[in-house]
This record gives C-alpha cells, structure tokens and sequence, in this order.
C-alpha cells in the first residue's frame, strides 16, 4: 500500500531525491520511494535487503519466464501490475558465506 504524509525523506531506493511517498515493504517496515523509482517499479520488481539496504532490481516480465515453481509463477504473475517493492532478510552481498550455507542445508535436504 502506498501512503503519502507531509514528511520528505530520502528515497531508499535510489538514496538520490527526497519524496513524501512512502510503503510498506515488509511488515512494520516502511520504506520511501519516490516518483521515479515507483515509476520503475512498474516494469521491475525492486527488492531491498533489510540487513544492509541493497537494493535490487529484477525486470517482471524476465523473472516470471525464468520461474519453475507453478505457485510461485502465478503469484509473481498476479502482482505483475502493482508496485511491488519487497523486503528481504538477507542478500547475497551482505553475507556470501550466509546464502552458501543456505544453499548447502537445501542441497543435503534434497538427497
Ligand atoms: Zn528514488
Ligand atoms: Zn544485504
């Protein structure tokens, strides 16, 4: 949801223009975009990492095509015409050694 007070702050996403337009990007956590960026967020979805503010854009229409997970397709697909701009825990910036071992736990989980 996007909100709109009389507070300029610095956009999180591009960290470059003060905006009164803020959302939610994960619960209780809200983030401001400005115009520009919300405008990119048109054809991207924009995922931000809560750890070290990374931000990350990916192009919908690619992202989609790309997944093999039938219920994760449809819910991307679903949100293709919003806003999305979506928070998450960890990167891969943030901590290489984090992501590696969570791919290790998933590979050893699958034999
Ligand atoms: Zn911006
Ligand atoms: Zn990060």
């Amino acid at each position: 949801m996007v909100e709109i007070n009389n507070k300029q702050e610095l956009c999180t996403i591009c960290k470059k223009e003060y905006t009164s337009i803020n959302t939610e990007a994960a619960p209780g956590i809200k983030i401001h975009v400005c115009a520009h960026c919300l405008e990119t967020a048109k054809e991207n979805f924009i995922f931000i990492c809560m750890n070290c503010g990374k931000v990350y854009l990916r192009p919908k229409k690619m992202l989609i095509e790309k997944m093999s997970n039938f219920e994760l397709k449809q819910a991307y697909t679903q949100c293709e015409d919003m806003q999305l701009i979506q928070g998450i825990d960890i990167c891969i910036e943030c901590d290489p050694e984090g992501i590696f071992n969570y791919m290790e736990v998933q590979t050893t989980a699958e034999c």
